[in-house]
């Protein structure tokens, strides 16, 4: 039988397709064994059954070929939830959770908010703001009955019952509900991007990562609907690319919010634009 350590030699195979290819042997190992990393830094020299091994080794085919390890585990962490993932929906990003901690801030004395979440996919936003907030009540919505359905079952999983998740294109279902506050992570990417083609990316849903308009129509229809969704002094927070922050800030300010900022992510990159809306200000007057 091989060790622990044995295995994780696997990890130079996996040299030329990932940049955390150690990580990613740990992460695959882990999850076979159903460990913590802990346990492969403790016990180098544990015996893994033939069983696991082979279950291993079948995931990291899967890795060699590129298959990103939130889909090979059907798992990924956002926020404090470890959120069920599959191919149809987008898989979570650290950067996401500026939009998470944003609602937050702007909202931190109210005990009561609707919130909506377009375009939810696993449920990530809508299912961290919930597990902060009890009292709030957050509709979350996605054009995609394969990700209505894993969002349904994140929120089950953490019995988050002040979620509502809905089938809607966009604003479509969404009635005649107003919001406190309107976040969304639309598709955003240039569909000429090269970066579509690598890595990661190259398994998501397209649907979820790409939009016409050099990535600014689903964040311009947003933008343009939302003030009829919005309770007066509404906010709308909308993440994008790393070089959309300006034609963001224009798509806000011709929509007629005010108060438009630009928050950044960790990397530095301006990353998440929003704005507040004031009922009854015409900005065509
Ligand atoms: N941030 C993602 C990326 O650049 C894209 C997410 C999105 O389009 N909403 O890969």
């Amino acid at each position: 039988m091989a060790t622990v350590a044995e295995l994780l030699l696997h990890s130079k195979n996996l040299q030329s397709v990932s940049d955390s290819a150690m990580l990613d042997v740990e992460l695959l190992l882990c999850f076979c064994l159903e460990k913590r990393r802990s346990f492969l830094r403790a016990w180098p020299e544990a015996e893994v059954s033939t069983e696991h091994e082979r279950h291993f080794l079948t995931l990291l085919e899967r890795r060699i070929v590129g298959e990103p390890i939130a889909y090979i585990t059907g798992e990924r962490g956002f926020w404090s939830l470890d959120l069920q993932v599959n191919a149809s929906t987008l898989i979570p990003r650290p950067e996401t959770e500026l939009l998470v901690e944003k609602t937050l801030e702007l909202m931190s004395d109210a005990a009561s908010a609707d919130i909506l979440d377009l375009g939810t996919g696993s449920g990530a936003i809508a299912l961290a703001l919930a597990s902060e907030k009890s009292g709030w009540c957050i509709v979350a919505s996605d054009v995609q009955p394969n990700a209505v359905a894993l969002a349904e079952s994140n929120k089950a999983k953490y019995s988050l019952n002040n979620v509502t998740v809905l089938e809607s294109n966009w604003f479509d279902a969404i009635g005649n509900q107003c919001f406190d506050v309107i976040v969304s992570n639309p598709p955003y990417i240039d569909p000429q991007d090269n970066h579509l083609e690598e890595g990661d990316v190259s398994f998501e849903p397209r649907s979820a990562l790409v939009a016409e308009n050099h990535g600014l129509a689903d964040l311009e229809h947003i933008a343009d609907c939302a003030g009829a969704y919005l309770k007066d002094r509404g906010w709308l927070l909308l993440e994008h690319g790393y070089n959309q922050a300006d034609a963001v800030q224009a798509l806000l300010l011709r929509a007629g919010f005010t108060k438009i900022f630009t928050a950044v992510d960790l990397s530095g990159w301006g990353r998440l634009t929003g704005g507040q809306f004031i009922a009854g200000v015409d900005n065509d007057e």
